[in-house]
């Protein structure tokens, strides 16, 4: 078998590609397409606590602004490159698209490793990185939110120095902010919740009992936790879930929110009473109703795949699955709901934080996740649509979603011929 794609770049570009064939589109889309419009490279002086002075990495990637101003995530972590970033952003643009968001897609990204830093050197770190970065984002231009090991006091530091910079406050920069600065109720949970959402259409179409799941959940952060809860709140049974340090197992299932506290406690979910450790392969190889990747790219291999014992995977996560084993997935018969459209909850709910931040008017809890829940299960029957209509995958139906509509905007406003 050919070397397996492992590069998230040159995974996005395929599926940009399979899209618009299928399609039929002029290849000037994908020519477009294949690449973000601007890349930022940065590097970030910050003065540690010891007085020496360390030079971080941070990238801004901006794919395609034909719906409206780039948006997606900011993450810090250790091993980051900048076709990761491109892609991150290139999936941002096509998640946006399936939602219907005025908006394009973007990431950015810092290498370091946020948990070795104290909350000082992180904030000058992030204060840092919004002013080497501040001539391409804004809140008409480029619209930043978090994403994986940063937090709303990250979003407040960066909205308070461009604030200072620009001589006025300028919440709608970010999204994600605290809710005492302009954040959104439902902000923290949305990508979890929209996650199960479309858990729960993908469960109706298929005649699953959702109240009777076995749920299997990789990565227990912002959008893995919440997912575990919401999934258990509706009766589900959550057989295993997994961190960076660990896994856990009980065929009898357990209740997530004492995990939760237990990782808040010990720092992962390892070791949590009456369960039996696990591997993450093991664990994606379980048995079970649905399983949620919400960690990070490339989880699920071709290797992984083909050993895949679940009904349906929500991926929470942004790229979890490679190409390859997408296709053995088909084959297993295994129900995909693809990332752009599963782990879109977040991004929706950032729009709604971006809306409140222009009318100055705030909505309560009950109204966005109303609002989240109308979007997730409008987007999931386009896509199913899709998919139905055109016999293609799950996937691929999402791709040619969204790839139409950033396409018909190009067109309109006169980038094709
Ligand atoms: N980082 C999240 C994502 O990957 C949210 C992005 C946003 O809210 O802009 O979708």
């Amino acid at each position: 078998m050919a070397q397996e794609t492992l590069n998230p770049f040159l995974i996005a570009q395929e599926q940009i590609r399979g899209a618009v064939t299928e399609l039929g589109l002029p290849d000037a889309v994908y020519e477009i397409l294949k690449q973000p419009l601007r890349v930022l490279e940065v590097s970030i002086p910050v003065v540690m606590d010891d007085g020496r002075v360390r030079v971080f990495t941070g990238f801004r990637s901006q794919h395609n602004d034909a719906l409206g101003p780039t948006k997606g995530g900011l993450r810090f972590f250790t091993e980051v490159s900048a076709d990761e970033v491109k892609a991150l952003s290139m999936w941002m643009t096509f998640k946006c698209a399936v939602l219907g968001l005025p908006y394009g897609g973007g990431k950015g990204a810092i290498i370091c490793n946020p948990k070795e830093l104290s909350t000082r050197e992180l904030e000058r770190l992030s204060r840092g990185y919004i002013r080497n970065v501040s001539q391409i984002v804004g809140p008409e231009k480029d619209i930043p939110a978090p994403d994986v090991y940063t937090n709303p006091q990250i979003m407040a530091w960066m909205v308070d120095e461009f604030s200072r910079m620009r001589e006025r406050n300028s919440f709608g920069l970010m999204t994600g902010k605290p809710l005492i600065l302009g954040g959104s109720a439902g902000r923290s949970e949305a990508t979890g919740r929209g996650c199960v959402v479309t858990v729960q259409e993908a469960c109706r179409r298929l005649g699953i009992d959702v109240t009777q799941a076995r749920v299997v959940v990789e990565g227990y952060g912002n959008a893995g936790s919440v997912a575990a809860r919401l999934m258990h709140e509706l009766g589900a049974k959550i057989i295993a879930v997994n961190d960076s340090s660990g896994g856990i197992y009980s065929p009898d299932g357990f209740d997530p929110n004492a995990v939760l506290a237990h990782k808040v406690k010990t720092g992962s979910v390892a070791g949590f009473p009456g369960t039996q450790p696990i591997g993450n392969e093991d664990l994606l190889q379980l048995e079970c109703e649905v399983l949620i990747p919400a960690a990070l790219e490339n989880q699920i291999t071709a290797k992984v795949a083909g050993g895949v014992r679940a009904a349906i995977i929500g991926e929470a996560a942004n790229g979890p699955t490679t190409l390859e084993a997408d296709a053995i997935l088909h084959k297993r018969g295994v129900f995909v709901i693809p990332d752009i459209l599963a782990s879109a909850g977040g991004v929706t709910v950032s729009y709604f934080e971006w809306v409140q931040n222009t009318m100055n008017y705030y909505w309560s809890e009950e109204e966005v996740n109303e609002k989240l829940g109308v979007m997730m299960r409008r987007s999931f029957a386009a896509v199913y649509d899709m998919h139905k209509t055109r016999n293609v995958t799950m996937r691929r139906a999402a791709f040619m979603v969204a790839v139409s509509r950033v396409a018909e905007a190009m067109k309109v406003r006169g980038w094709l011929d």
